[in-house]
């Protein structure tokens, strides 16, 4: 059986005792193991990043830059190689793989700006003959922990602009989808990237747990579920180390009873089943304002999803493929049992698709349930399958308010022809990003992505300018040069410009 090893110092490292079969969740078959590292391979993998920093971060931005570029080139030449790697393990159909890794290029492309993100800001003659300015340095070693569902556009949020900035970096990724990752660092060695300054360690909890407690990693990085999003947190900060840590959502779509209502239907269907609803972004619940509106909507949505189409990643012609282990697969139809026991409709069920020819695969159909309700379990939880829930209230306060009370504040979006109502809306909700008749409003890679309440923990969003933010430390210096024989006299006061 192959073994998905780890990258360190831009050698394939396998000397692990623990492994972990990795699926293939169309066929439910293990077809591979990766390699689980122990606490003296992430410190190798450390120590290796450590290593290469000094050089690296004084390597000219343009230089750095020069190696994304070609890194970007590669991706696309590869384009295919990776959608199927992603397609093996992680079951995203063809299609949508190619557009996690366009989404994924297009942060590549924003860090092959660095000479112009990196240049600081410069006053001159902040006082008499004084002139200051303000640089981004690098931090050090940076680490980076990444979730499943993206296994190669989440990563690619992090370190191609850690790297840019001069920082080494070490990625452990999901040990549940691990190839497409570790093929994507190889291709960015191949780009050029000096060995050491980007490492990834395949793991579980103790390689996780090793980044955390390692005192040479300065930063890290984390995108998965809220509960472990906050053990990040709270264990990094506590050791002085800067963190970000992206979690879980539940995305709440107003549908307004003024709404193109064919286009909300399209617009819902690909945002909540695309991807079988294992996105960060998916829309999850649509609140419909008005029995009148939700009657309409539901009604629309159940035709629709008669042609829905669940199945195998190598066929194109299917929207969306399994989730991805049969665990996550009982998990998502308890809560279907769930919604159905404590009074809600399952209007469309997914609980038996019709997958004939992967018998052993993790399929769930779509699924749409009416007549929700704030308390209902499937409510409370993200689900993380490809379920819509219909939440029917009477006032798009009352949907505000819904909307607000959620633990998680990731992403929304309001369906209405109504300007004044969109512009209220995106100006008062306690929502991260926000869309407006736009169902995933993923920001692009030149704008950063965060969500608000238990959706984030940190300050800086990823990617784009926070990112710029997050992997350099400010630093700022006032200089003056006094000319010959020019003495200043001793001051006590603080010195101003008055
Ligand atoms: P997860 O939290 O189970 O795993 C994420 C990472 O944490 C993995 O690398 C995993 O190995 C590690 N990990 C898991 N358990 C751990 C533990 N006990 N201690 C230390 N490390 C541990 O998440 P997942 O199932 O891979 O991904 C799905 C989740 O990620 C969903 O909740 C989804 O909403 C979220 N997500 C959020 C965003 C965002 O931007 N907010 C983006 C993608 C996914």
């Amino acid at each position: 059986m192959n073994t998905v090893a780890h990258l360190i110092n831009g050698n394939e490292v396998n000397d692990d005792v623990r492994h972990q079969p990795v699926y293939n969740p169309a066929t439910g078959q293990a077809e591979k193991q990766v390699a689980l590292a122990s606490k003296a391979t992430v410190e190798e993998a450390v120590a290796a990043a450590e290593a290469a920093f000094p050089a690296w971060r004084n390597t000219p931005p343009i230089k750095r830059s020069r190696i994304m570029f070609r890194f970007k080139e590669l991706l696309e030449q590869n384009a295919e190689r990776i959608c199927e790697l992603i397609g093996q393990e992680h079951g995203k159909i063809s299609h949508d793989a190619m557009g996690e890794l366009q989404r994924g290029i297009e942060n590549v492309e924003y860090a092959c700006g660095a000479p112009e993100l990196l240049k600081g800001e410069h006053s001159r003659n902040a006082g008499p003959g004084i002139d200051s300015w303000s640089e981004f340095q690098p931090l050090g070693v940076v680490a980076g922990i990444t979730p499943f569902n993206f296994p190669v556009m989440v990563p690619l949020w992090m370190y191609p602009m850690a790297i840019v900035c001069g920082n080494t970096f070490v990625l452990k990724p999901s040990e549940r989808v691990p190839s497409s990752t570790l093929f994507v660092a190889q291709l960015l060695h191949e780009a050029g990237l000096p060995a050491g300054v980007m490492n990834v360690v395949n793991g579980d909890k103790e390689a996780v747990d090793t980044l955390l407690h390692d005192e040479r990693v300065e930063a890290i990085s984390f995108v998965g579920s809220t509960p472990i999003a906050e053990y990040i947190y709270t264990t990094a900060t506590a050791k002085g180390k800067r963190c970000q840590a992206l979690g879980g959502a539940k995305n709440h779509a107003i549908v307004m009873p003024d709404a193109d209502m064919d286009n909300a239907v399209n617009q819902l269907l690909g945002a909540a089943f695309g991807s079988s609803g294992e996105r960060c972004m998916a829309l999850s619940v649509a609140v419909a304002v008005g029995d009148d509106a939700a009657n309409h909507l539901v009604g629309k949505l159940a035709e629709a999803m008669q042609s829905l189409k669940v199945g195998a990643y190598s066929d194109s012609s299917n929207d969306f493929g399994p989730v991805i282990t049969r665990q996550h697969q009982e998990k998502v139809v308890g809560f279907i049992d769930s919604a159905e026991e404590q009074g809600a409709e399952i209007v469309v069920d997914g609980r038996q698709p019709d997958v004939s020819d992967y018998q052993e695969g993790y399929f769930v159909g779509g699924t749409l349930i009416d007549k929700v309700t704030p308390e209902m379990t499937s409510y409370q939880n993200e689900i993380f399958g490809p379920v819509l829930q219909v939440v029917r209230v009477n006032s798009m306060q009352e949907a505000m308010d819904l909307i607000d009370c959620h633990e998680y504040g990731n992403g929304t979006c309001i369906f209405t022809r109504d300007g004044e109502a969109a512009r209220y809306f995106s100006d008062h909700i306690r929502v991260g990003m926000v869309g407006i008749n736009v169902p995933l409003p993923v920001p692009v890679a030149y704008h950063s992505f965060g969500g608000w309440k238990r959706s984030l923990f940190g300050d800086l969003h990823a990617y784009g300018p926070d990112a710029l933010r997050f992997y350099t430390r400010r630093k700022t210096i006032t200089q003056r040069w006094p000319s010959a024989g020019v003495r200043e006299n001793v001051q006590f006061s603080m010195p101003t410009m008055k």
